[in-house]
This record gives C-alpha cells, sequence and structure tokens, in this order.
C-alpha cells in the first residue's frame, strides 16, 4: 500500500500541431492518504478516467510528478506500480472460465495455486459469482462480466491501490446498491487505498470517507461529504452536489457583507471589501427560510416531495430554491424569506472568499 502524490499535474492530449495545447487536466496538486477510500466526482469530461490513467501509469503526464511513498514514480511503467484497475466496461476472457479469470492477477504474478484457490473462492462469494466459476465467462450477461472485472481488481491483496472508473454504469440498480455496499464493506475490512470515480454523487457520498471534487480538469474541493455541503468552496461543489443544488445569486459587497438586490445579507464569513471581478453569494435551501424580516419575495412554485417541499420563490426574476418540512406553512400574503448567516457564503470568480476580511 502507498500514499500518492500528484505534484504539479497536468496533461494534454495529442492534437493538430497548428493548436494551442488543450489540457484535460490543468494543474492538480492532490494527496491520497495510504489506506483512504476516495470517490472522484465530476461531470462527464472533467478528467476522472485521465487521472486514474496517470496513478496506474496508462498515461504519461505532459507535465509535473507522481510520488508513491515519497518515490517518484512518474516514468515507471504499469506493470511496476502495482495498482489494480477496474474499468467503466467489462474486461474478461471470453474462453477462459470465471475461476480462471478471477485467478489471472493471481498467477500472473507467481502466486502459489492453494492461494489462489482461496481468494478466488472469497472473492467469488463475495460478488455471488460461487455457483458459476466453472462456467465460462463468454455466457455471463453484462452484470455478470462487469462482477468478474470488479472481482479481478479485488483478488490481489498487495496492490498499492484499486482503481475503479465508474465501474457500476452497466449493473442494474438494485444490484449496484448492493456491490456499492460490499466495496465500502471491503474497504474497511482489508484497507487497501481505494479511488472510486463516479459522476453520481450519491454514489461518490455513500462510498467515499473523501470525495475529490473535479471540475474542468481541476479539483476543487476535497472533503467529506459533510464538508462539502456544509462549506462548499467552489460555485460548482455548491451546484454540484445536494438537492437541489445551492442557491447562486449575484451580490455586491458592503463593508465585506453580501448585498442582494439592495437587501443587506449577513454572514458569518465576511469578504475583504475590496473585491473586482465576479461576485455571488451561495445560500443552500435547506438555509433559506421564511420570516418577519427579510426578502419579499413571490411563491413561484410548491413542490411536495413528501417529507419535505421545495419552495421556487421569485425576487427581482431571481429564482431562490427553499427545502422547507412537510408540515410548514407557506406564507400566502407578501411573504419574506431570510438566509442563515452561518451558511451564507461569498464567491468571487466562483471561489468561496469568505473568512478573508481584514
Ligand atoms: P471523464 O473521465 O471525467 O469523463 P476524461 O478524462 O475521459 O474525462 O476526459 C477529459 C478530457 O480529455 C475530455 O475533454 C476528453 O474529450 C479528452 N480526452 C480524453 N481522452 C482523450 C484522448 N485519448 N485523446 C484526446 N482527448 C481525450
Ligand atoms: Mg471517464
Amino acid at each position: 500500500m502507498a500514499k500518492i502524490e500528484f505534484k504539479n499535474v497536468r496533461h494534454a492530449y495529442p492534437h493538430p500541431s497548428d493548436q494551442e495545447p488543450v489540457y484535460a487536466l490543468k494543474e492538480v496538486d492532490q494527496v491520497w492518504e495510504d489506506g483512504g477510500a476516495y470517490a472522484l466526482l465530476g461531470p462527464s469530461g472533467c478528467g476522472k478516467t485521465t487521472l486514474l490513467n496517470i496513478i496506474s501509469g496508462l498515461l504519461e503526464p505532459s507535465e509535473g510528478r507522481i510520488l508513491f511513498d515519497g518515490h517518484d514514480i512518474t516514468h515507471l511503467p504499469t506493470s511496476e506500480r502495482n495498482i489494480a484497475q477496474v474499468f467503466q466496461f467489462p474486461v474478461v476472457y471470453d474462453t477462459m472460465t470465471v475461476y480462471d479469470n478471477l485467478a489471472f492477477p493471481l498467477r500472473n504474478r507467481g502466486t502459489a495455486e492453494p492461494v489462489v484457490r482461496e481468494r478466488v473462492q472469497q472473492i467469488a462469494e463475495m460478488l455471488d459469482l460461487g455457483a458459476s466459476l466453472q462456467n465460462r465467462a463468454s455466457g455471463l450477461t453484462a452484470d455478470g462480466k462487469q462482477k468478474i472485472s470488479l472481482g479481478r481488481g479485488l483478488v490481489r491483496e498487495d496492490v498499492n491501490a484499486i482503481l475503479f472508473d465508474e465501474p457500476l454504469t452497466v449493473i442494474d440498480p438494485h444490484l449496484k446498491w448492493q456491490l456499492r455496499s460490499k466495496l465500502k464493506q471491503l474497504h474497511q475490512q482489508i484497507g487497501v487505498t481505494m479511488i472510486y470515480v463516479t459522476h453520481d454523487q450519491v454514489e461518490a457520498l455513500t462510498f467515499a470517507d473523501k470525495v475529490v471534487v473535479m471540475f474542468d480538469g481541476t479539483v476543487v474541493q476535497v472533503g467529506t461529504p459533510v464538508e462539502l455541503f456544509n462549506h462548499p468552496n467552489h460555485t460548482f461543489v455548491g451546484y454540484f452536489i445536494g438537492s437541489p443544488g445551492m442557491n447562486v445569486l449575484p451580490c455586491t459587497l458592503d463593508d465585506g457583507q453580501p448585498v442582494f438586490h439592495n437587501h443587506l445579507l449577513s454572514t458569518t464569513y465576511p469578504a475583504r471589501a475590496d473585491l473586482e471581478g465576479k461576485l455571488e453569494v451561495g445560500v443552500r435551501p435547506e438555509f433559506v427560510r421564511f420570516a418577519e424580516e427579510g426578502i419579499p419575495v413571490e411563491i413561484e412554485k410548491i413542490e411536495d416531495l413528501g417529507r419535505y417541499q421545495v419552495v421556487t420563490a421569485l425576487h427581482e426574476a431571481e429564482k431562490i430554491k427553499m427545502v422547507v418540512s412537510e408540515d410548514e406553512r407557506i406564507p400566502s400574503e407578501s411573504p419574506k424569506i431570510s438566509f442563515d448567516p452561518e451558511f451564507t457564503r461569498i464567491y468571487h470568480n466562483d471561489w468561496f472568499v469568505g473568512g478573508q476580511a481584514s
């Protein structure tokens, strides 16, 4: 097992030579602690697979260095990195049995057959493949094949890290839930560093101790699910995590406090007074409430979601979403709303700048 570090890593794919390079990874400085369960969360195209392939050595970055336990392995081939990688689509040997597929990574490393047998049995049991061990892999459904792929990723105990690249994409929803819990359990048992790539926040938040949020080729925030929810450092984190996402509204500043359409708001984390550029105030729907004093709004829509209601309020054509409890009465006459100062956050060019008042 190893601590993995990225130092100023950037990557551009080859392109027609008359163009400026386009960086799929713009600048990544990141430490993956030994034994951590990480999710790498971000929309399609933000660079997740590129980052995984740089860890495993399938790609050499255009710039920067990769360290395993402090040793520079940037130029080391895949075979010498001791990384298991599970891809988005199944990689199995159709002509081999399920057993031989699972045994392959172990035999490849010269593991003794009795140990192979024991590990294959364990993994097969965990993935409910026990009954089909002697069947040829070619006869299996897409689900079954992807389980083999997962098994091949998990079968070795001596790896530096296991990387999963959206491994449950082709798996049906019920089984998906089961496998995800099993992976989490397995992490707790064996303690190998796991990096699990997904574009699904629920998947990320249930699997990981730490979620690494990526956007447009950069890591915008690393945190526990609670940290990302309560303290989004970038508007993208606010918007991508949570349902509905954070309200992001245009603002100006008055002595470091946000002003939204002439309404002075209050935040526990004021900003420096002299910022130029795009200024916004962010507040999650959970931290907006109806109040005696506050911003006057019109109610545009109320959605009853059972345990709570999502209210869409309007002020000067700006939509503000609110999450209120199922039994809360929505005021019908001149409603006003206010934001909880502890969770009202100022963003400058999309980055949180609160707590920097001088
Ligand atoms: P993700 O896994 O988050 O969907 P990728 O790492 O696959 O993102 O891709 C990041 C960016 O790099 C995308 O814009 C994608 O089009 C581009 N890209 C990925 N692979 C290649 C490649 N082999 N050649 C050229 N561009 C690529
Ligand atoms: Mg990908």
